[in-house]
C-alpha cells in the first residue's frame, strides 16, 4: 500500500503532513511512503531526510497523485489535484468539512474515502490524534508573540533604578486550546492576564494557569454540548459577554480572541464600541479569522488599524512555526493512519468509535449529515 506526501502549495503555508519520523514508523508497517520533492523543505526536512527513513522521492506531481492508496495532506488539495487521485483511493487531511461542507463535492464525485482531521473526536482515545489540538496549541503560543512584538510596551514587571515598569495586561477570550496556551505564554512573558469563556469549567483551568477569570450571569442558560464545545448563545446572553468585555478591554494592552463554535459563524464579542474603548496603540490578535472572526473591525488575513488599535487577524498561524506543528501534525496522522492499516493493508472499519465519526465520505456516499445536505442543495440548483 502506497501513502502520499504532498507539497503544500496554499500560499503562507510552510508545514508538511508527515515528517520523516513518522515515515519511519509506517515504512516498518510494511508501507511505502511517496513523497513529493520538496514537500518537507519549510519544515525543516530535506529530501535525503526522507530517503534516509525509507520514503521514494517522487518530482512528477501527477505521477504520485495517481499512485496514491492514502493521500496524506494538511489543507485540502485543489479540485484538480482530487481529480487525478484514483477511484476508492483515500485522502486525510484539514477538509473543513463543517464551514465549506460543498467544496467536498469532488472527493464524492471522485469516489473517494475521505477523512476530516477537524472530526476526530475529542475522547481519550483519540487523544493523539487530536490536530485540532495541537494547531490551536501553536497558534495561541504564536498569536501572544505576534502581540508581544507588536505591543509599545513590555510585558513583565520590571523594578529598575529608572523606577518600575508596570506589567501588560493581556485579555484572552475564549479558553480552549488555544485560550489557554496563550494564557500560559502571556504568564510566562510576565503579563497580567484575565480569561473569559462561556463554559463554565474553563474558569479552573484559567485560575489554575495563574489568570483571573471573567464570570458573566447567563442566567444559568447551558453554554456547552455533551462534547466540550461552546454552543450558539442566545442574543441577550452574547450582550452580557459584550458588554463585560468592552469594560474589561479598556485596561488591556492586548486582546487575545479565539472563540469559535463548532461548524458555525465565529460569536462576535469585541464590537467596534469595545475597540473605540481601547488605549491607544493597544493591539488585538483575532484567532477566530477563518470563521469570520471575533473582532468587528478585524479583516480575515490582515493588519487594520482603527481607533489608534492594531488588529491582526491571521489565518494561518502554525503555519508560521513549521518545524513544530508539522511534527506534532504528523504525529496525529500516524495514529490515525495507525486505525486504517492492518497487516500492511488498508482496512477501514467504520464501526471504530474514531474511524467512522472522523468520516466524511465513504466510497463516494457523503455520510457526514453537514455534507450530505449541503451537497443535496448544490445538487438541486
Ligand atoms: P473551540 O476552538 O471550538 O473554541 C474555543 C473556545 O471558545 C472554547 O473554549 C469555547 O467555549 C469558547 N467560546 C465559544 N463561544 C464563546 C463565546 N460566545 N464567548 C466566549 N467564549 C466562547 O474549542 P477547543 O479549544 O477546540 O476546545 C473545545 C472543548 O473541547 C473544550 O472543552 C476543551 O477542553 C475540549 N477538549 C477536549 C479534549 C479531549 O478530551 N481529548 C481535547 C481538546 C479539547
Amino acid at each position: 500500500m502506497k501513502i502520499a506526501v504532498l507539497r503544500e502549495t496554499q500560499v503562507g503555508e510552510a508545514r508538511v503532513a508527515l515528517v520523516p519520523e513518522s515515515i519511519r514508523k509506517l515504512v516498518a508497517l510494511k508501507i511505502r511512503a511517496l513523497v513529493e520533492s520538496g514537500a518537507g523543505t519549510n519544515a525543516g526536512a530535506t529530501d535525503a531526510d526522507y530517503v534516509e527513513a525509507g520514503a521514494e522521492i517522487y518530482t512528477d506531481r501527477a505521477a504520485l497523485l495517481s499512485s496514491a492508496d492514502i493521500l496524506v495532506a494538511v489543507a485540502r488539495p485543489q479540485v484538480d489535484e482530487i481529480r487525478q487521485l484514483k477511484k476508492g483511493a483515500v485522502i486525510l487531511g484539514f477538509l473543513r468539512p463543517l464551514d465549506e461542507p460543498g467544496a467536498l463535492e469532488p472527493i464524492v464525485s471522485q469516489h473517494l474515502t475521505a477523512f476530516a482531521m477537524e472530526l476526530i473526536p475529542r475522547t481519550t482515545r483519540a487523544q493523539a490524534m487530536d490536530a485540532l489540538s495541537s494547531m490551536a496549541t501553536v497558534a495561541g503560543y504564536k498569536a501572544v508573540l505576534l502581540a508581544a512584538d507588536s505591543v509599545p510596551r513590555m510585558f513583565p514587571m520590571l523594578m529598575t533604578a529608572a523606577g518600575t515598569v508596570p506589567p501588560a495586561r493581556v485579555l484572552v477570550l475564549g479558553a480552549g486550546v488555544a485560550g489557554l496556551q496563550a494564557i500560559a505564554t502571556a504568564r510566562r512573558l510576565g503579563a497580567v492576564v484575565e480569561g473569559y469563556d462561556v463554559r463554565r469549567a474553563a474558569g479552573e483551568q484559567v485560575r489554575s494557569l495563574g489568570a483571573t477569570f471573567l464570570e458573566v450571569d447567563l442566567g444559568g442558560l447551558k453554554t456547552e454540548d455533551a462534547g466540550g464545545y461552546a454552543l450558539e448563545l442566545t442574543e441577550e446572553a452574547m450582550a452580557r459577554g459584550r458588554d463585560l468585555i468592552a469594560a474589561h478591554a479598556r485596561t488591556a494592552d492586548v486582546i487575545i480572541t479565539t472563540a469559535q463554535v463548532p461548524g458555525r459563524r465565529a460569536p462576535l464579542l469585541v464590537t467596534e464600541e469595545a475597540v473605540k474603548g481601547m488605549k491607544h496603540g493597544s493591539v488585538i490578535v483575532d484567532l477566530a479569522g477563518a470563521t469570520g472572526g471575533n473582532c468587528a473591525a478585524g479583516v480575515p488575513g490582515q493588519t487594520v488599524e482603527r481607533d489608534g488599535v492594531r488588529i491582526m487577524t491571521p489565518l494561518n498561524l502554525p503555519g508560521s512555526v513549521p518545524v513544530d506543528a508539522s511534527k506534532l501534525y504528523s504525529r496525529n496522522v500516524t495514529a490515525f493512519l495507525q486505525l486504517l492499516i492492518k497487516d500492511g493493508e488498508l482496512n477501514i472499519d467504520m464501526t471504530d468509535d474514531v474511524v467512522g465519526p472522523t468520516c466524511v465520505t465513504h466510497e463516494g456516499q457523503p455520510l457526514h449529515p453537514r455534507v450530505a445536505a449541503a451537497l443535496e442543495e448544490l445538487m438541486s440548483h
